[in-house]
């Protein structure tokens, strides 16, 4: 970029891409709080970006070479941390997006981590087991100088799990010639997970509609959820969310949804998922699609799936009162403007769904020690820290007469260029 940031507009908002909705987040931060320049200036471009190219053997012998990133967004605060996801979809521009909104995520929650994302574009349903175990051994194997528990500590994202972070874990640990645990979160208890990682977003997100519903004095059992992603995140929540009262009245996957008003039994829907594959076709429920699930009658929308479902196209049409991103960037900066010009409480990613990285941190802070906690504690502390976070963005927002996501982001782009100005610039 040559132009000067903090003054005329950048970019065109109207793509929608990831990368241009996070930038565009940071430029109306920047312009609200008053940022200078020079530190706006750093925060808009990552710090550093490995494009790799991941071969692998397939069983029948053939090669394949897929594409594969991993973005150093910011290590102002210490080392970069973010999930690595799989999908046909990604490139360069979604990981900077993520990468960037991984660094105000840990600043909101006051975690002393900066912000990383990874990906590799890939359909890993049309891999087998082994052909996955391959590929991500390969993958990192290419990133291995770029990660370490100093330095940049993945995680899982969207369609990788504990078992592909044991196998990274597994192939630094095999480099190093002794076990490395803190290299990776989100791995499975028996070699340093942490309990109460795997539905740690989830219980963040849940934790977050209940701050937001206490303060626009709303009882849980009174609201009505409707969840879209039906995967770790959304599933669990539905669960959680049942659980504690709420009326979730629809859920979906990528192959489409469930509606019904007097309200859905996640553990019925688990059984028939498990048997059929897909929420679809669960009996006595409506069918829905994903674009409906959006537009539906309720009190609280989920959107738990992928980027940029709410748009300058369908904003107008949502009805919910309280929108909880659980995803990464599932509203576009217009339609993010479009819902609060209409009053919808939008709860912002970056505070949202922070749980699954402030676990991530318990787990590394337990694997430097090698002293574990239980799932009491790690609730509990979770709880805390989104409860203060929730608080923090909700005073400052009612203070300046912000969006809780203009407030986010001041507050985390703020943190972080607090670390640069204190740190100084190098040399
Ligand atoms: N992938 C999750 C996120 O987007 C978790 C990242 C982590 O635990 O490092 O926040």
């Amino acid at each position: 970029m040559n132009e000067q940031p903090g003054h005329e507009p950048q970019l065109d908002t109207s793509k929608d891409s990831p990368w241009e909705t996070a930038l565009a987040q940071l430029d109306e931060a920047a312009e609200l709080m008053g940022l200078a320049p020079g530190a706006h200036e750093i925060l808009r471009a990552p710090k550093r970006s490995l494009s790799v190219s991941v071969p692998f053997r397939m069983d029948d012998g053939s090669t394949r070479v897929c594409q594969g990133y991993r973005v150093h967004h910011n290590v102002t605060r210490g080392p970069a941390k973010g999930g690595i996801r799989y999908h046909p979809n990604v490139d360069l521009d979604e990981v900077k997006a993520l990468a960037m909104w991984m660094t105000w995520k840990c600043a909101v929650a006051r975690i002393p981590f900066g912000g990383a994302k990874g990906g590799v574009a890939v359909d890993p349903k049309g891999l087998s087991r082994a052909e996955l175990e391959r590929m991500t051994r390969r993958y990192a194997s290419e990133i291995l100088p770029f990660i370490g528990p100093e330095k940049d500590i993945p995680a899982p994202d969207m369609n990788t799990d504990e078992d592909i972070m044991a196998w990274i874990m597994d192939t630094y640990s095999m480099n190093s010639g002794y076990s490395v645990p803190g290299v990776v979160t989100g791995k499975p208890v028996a070699i340093g997970g942490s309990r109460g990682r795997s539905g740690a977003t989830s219980r963040g997100v849940m934790y977050m509609i209940f701050s937001t519903l206490k303060s626009l004095g709303i009882a849980p059992e009174e609201v009505s959820v409707a969840i879209q992603g039906y995967g770790k995140v959304g599933g669990h929540a539905a669960q959680l969310l049942h659980d504690a009262g709420c009326r979730v009245i629809a859920v979906s996957d990528v192959d489409g949804g469930l509606y019904r008003e007097r309200g859905l039994d996640p553990e019925a829907i688990n059984r028939h998922k498990k048997e059929a594959g897909v929420v679809a076709g669960f009996p006595g429920a409506d069918p829905v699609s994903n674009e409906e699930l959006l537009e539906l009658e309720c009190d609280v929308l989920v959107p738990a799936a992928i980027e940029g479902v709410i748009t300058v196209k369908n904003a107008d049409r949502v009805r919910a009162r309280v929108v909880c991103e659980a995803a990464n960037g599932p509203i576009t900066f217009e339609g993010d403007k479009m819902l609060s010009e209409r009053g919808v409480f939008v709860v912002p990613d970056i505070l949202a769904n922070s749980g699954g990285v402030t676990v991530s941190y318990f787990e590394w802070v337990q694997d430097i020690q090698a002293y574990f906690w239980s799932e009491e504690d790690v609730n509990d502390r979770l709880r805390q820290i989104m409860e203060r976070a929730f608080d923090e963005v909700h005073t400052l927002a009612a203070e300046k007469h912000l969006t809780m996501r203009q407030a986010a982001h001041w507050i985390g782009v703020g943190r972080v260029a607090e670390a640069h100005l204190t740190r100084g610039l190098f040399p």
